[in-house]
């Protein structure tokens, strides 16, 4: 394969990127001077030892501190209620909640949503690592709240979560709420205001 068709295939792996697409991507690059070009090189490649995966919530942050542990600053504030789990589809999502400063619980990224014939759901959301999240500290939650966006994909993920974790939670113990039935039809969250999102998680339900 030629250089211009090898990365123009590598752009075509990116979400919502099509063949047409990737081209345009890799022609926009020939015409950027060599400075560009190593700056991006440098970010894409130092991107892994800087970012990082969160242990407990598995956003990403960037870690300040070669000696703190794998847990986001979030994950360890002890000001924080441990109590509420707040279950997300995105980062983008648990950012425009932190932005809006109304939820002081602990979070849980999926890292997406589960198309509806999806047939290995674990490659398109972390349920295995949300069960295990849920396992290792049912006794200790007083409520889960579901925060998927009002879409028909997300919707079908909320369902898929919460068939799946509701056997491992005492009904007595922990309540599951849903945050979207606060939010209008269509709504994504990370480009709800502040306000849409107080509301959605006063009205959980
Ligand atoms: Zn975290």
């Amino acid at each position: 394969m030629d250089p211009i068709s090898r990365l123009a295939a590598l752009f075509a792996e990116f979400p919502g990127i099509g063949g047409r697409q990737s081209k345009r991507f890799v022609h926009y690059l020939l015409k950027r001077d060599r400075a560009y070009l190593n700056e991006l090189a440098r970010q894409i490649s130092s991107l892994q030892e800087v970012i990082f995966e969160c242990e407990r919530c598995h956003r990403y942050f960037q870690k300040k501190h070669a000696a703190a542990g794998n847990a986001c600053v979030l994950c360890t504030d002890t000001e924080r209620d441990h109590k509420t789990l707040m279950i997300v589809e995105k980062d983008s999502d648990l950012e425009a909640l932190e932005r809006s400063g109304t939820y002081k619980g602990v979070y849980f990224v999926l890292g997406g949503s589960l198309p509806i014939l999806e047939k290995d759901p674990n490659r398109k959301i972390r349920i295995n690592a949300l069960l295990d999240r849920i396992q290792s500290e049912n006794d200790n939650l007083d409520e889960v709240i579901i925060a998927c966006a009002v879409t028909p994909e997300s919707e079908h993920t909320a369902e898929y979560v919460v068939s799946n974790i509701s056997s491992l939670l005492n009904p007595t113990m922990t309540q599951i709420t849903h945050l979207g039935r606060g939010l209008s039809t269509g709504t994504e969250l990370e480009y709800s205001d502040a306000d849409t999102l107080r509301y959605a998680l006063e009205g959980r339900k």
